[in-house]
């Protein structure tokens, strides 16, 4: 067999073979003085292509193009010999018969042709572009569906920043630099890799990159490389609350170390070369050691991979990122944090509670209730918890949920408290239980038992629209109701 890795195993061919032209001096023939051509005119000139423009009638757009030079020189009628030495031809003038012939004309000599909006008149398509010239990316959907490729550079527009253009002038200018310092591909490859990696240079306007990019060839690079790693927080589950920072690095990892709370959708945004290592802790199940987290973190940042430890939430609430970070800082191998958003933000966004509220909640607690033995749940300082003006966040609490709910009652908050229960929280499994404190004092309030969970106590959670709909009950009955179980 071959080593060499055989052509792409695709059901569809490829219906366009992209390629960026440089047009700068060479005739493009473009029919039509309309608003559609004028775009195309515009691109074309900030290419550098000759323009021969054939419009007997000019938008205004297109006589401001004129006027600024951008057109070489018009002609009223078409006529064949007008295609003799073009490169292309664009046709937006929306004239069937002129189109026909236009074609028929360009065919013979070899010039291919761009009908505007018609693509199965194109010999070929104008890409959306992503324009951080000298970086462009092009995308094309076929012609099938521009609104798609819209869409994806929408996306693209928020992962990689206008400052990428400057990044890729200041990469250009030093390119024979590098290449004269840097006798070795891999050496060169490992060195832009680096800085491309880095945030802080990818943030600078092109002189102070081609500064930074100087400073950085200079260093001397004789001793291994230490690496680093980044604890990521990857959000309580939907995707979309992931942040550009934690999509680079998810993207740009060699190894991933998750948590079991992290979703496949989410690990799903990793390169397909990419290791993913399960590292993951759950209550009362066997898990992996944390000093064999912190190891393996040290050991494949020693070997030079781009490491990211990723956790649900936010790294630094109930995430452990202090220790590790302690950790690594201390094995001399570098720890950049990036934030995510926690699970109680998750679940009050999605429930409709806010977290302070003006009248109602002056401060948000975020609290563990997780206690190995009942003894220990008696050493929490249940008296400064029972404070109605905070909203209270019991992360890992559902095991002592009675418990907690009566320690909070009997420290004097009062039992009418509004609380949710909520599972998988912004996961398309979500599960919520709204009911005054007594309720789960009662223990009358369960939700499925391996789930990640919260508790949300306190008199902001009645701002909630889901809390509104279990009051009418709570006012006519003494006894708490039984709340049904919703999957919003
Ligand atoms: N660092 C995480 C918390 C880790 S501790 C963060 O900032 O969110 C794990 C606990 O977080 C779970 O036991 C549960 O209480 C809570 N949790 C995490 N994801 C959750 C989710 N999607 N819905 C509800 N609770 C969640």
């Amino acid at each position: 067999m071959s080593h060499l890795s055989p052509l792409p195993d695709r059901a569809e061919p490829m219906p366009y073979f992209p390629i960026f032209l440089d047009l700068r001096g060479r005739v493009v023939l473009l029919v039509g003085g309309g608003e559609a051509a004028a775009s195309k005119a515009r691109l074309l000139a900030r290419a550098g292509a000759d323009i021969l423009l054939v419009a007997e009638n000019l938008s205004p757009e297109m006589a401001e193009l004129v006027d600024q030079g951008a057109i070489s020189r018009i002609e009223r009628q078409f006529r064949p010999g007008l295609l003799d030495g073009a490169t292309l031809a664009f046709d937006g003038a929306g004239d069937a018969e002129l189109t026909d012939r236009l074609r028929a004309a360009a065919f013979s000599r070899n010039v291919l042709v761009n009908v505007i909006d018609v693509p199965d008149q194109c010999d070929f398509t104008v890409p959306a572009i992503l324009d951080r010239s000298p970086l462009i990316i092009a995308i094309s959907t076929g012609g099938g569906a521009p609104a798609l490729a819209r869409n994806i550079r929408q996306r693209l527009e928020l992962a990689i920043p206008a400052s990428y253009a400057g990044i890729a002038r200041a990469a250009a200018r030093c390119r024979q630099q590098v290449r004269a310092a840097l006798a070795g591909f891999r050496d060169r490859q490992r060195f832009w890799d680096a800085l491309f990696t880095d945030d802080q240079l990818m943030g600078l306007p092109e002189a102070a990159a081609i500064e930074a990019i100087e400073t950085a060839l200079a260093k001397p690079r004789k001793q291994p490389p230490t690496g680093s790693v980044t604890l990521v927080g990857a959000g309580p589950g939907d995707p979309g609350l992931l942040t550009v920072k934690a999509v680079q690095a998810i993207a740009a990892a060699d190894v991933i170390l998750h948590d079991a709370l992290v979703p496949d959708s989410i690990l799903a945004l990793a390169r397909r070369e990419t290791r993913l290592i399960s590292v993951g802790k759950r209550a009362g199940c066997r898990s992996v050691p944390q000093e064999f987290t912190n190891r393996l973190m040290v050991s494949e940042a020693r070997r030079g991979q781009r490491v990211v430890r990723l956790k649900g939430g936010d790294p630094f609430i109930f995430g452990r990122a202090g220790e590790e970070a302690a950790f690594l800082r201390e094995q001399g191998v570098g720890v950049e944090i990036v934030p995510g958003i926690t699970a109680a933000m998750g679940a009050a966004a999605q429930l409709g509670i806010p977290l302070t509220h003006r009248g109602v909640a002056r401060s948000l607690r975020i609290v563990t209730a997780h206690c190995r033995t009942e003894a220990e749940t008696d050493l929490i300082d249940w008296a400064s918890l029972a404070d109605p003006s905070t909203t209270l966040a019991l992360y890992m609490g559902r095991d002592r949920l009675s418990t907690i709910a009566e320690n909070l009652i009997g420290a004097g908050l009062p039992a009418q408290t509004p609380a949710a229960l909520v599972a998988n929280a912004t996961r398309p499994d979500m599960q919520v239980q709204f009911a005054p404190l007594t309720a789960l004092a009662g223990g009358s309030v369960l939700i499925d038992g391996t789930a990640p969970s919260l508790i949300l106590i306190g008199n902001a959670v009645a701002q909630a629209p889901g809390w509104a709909a279990v009051t009418p009950q709570l006012c006519r009955h003494d006894d708490p109701p039984l709340y049904g179980m919703s999957n919003t």
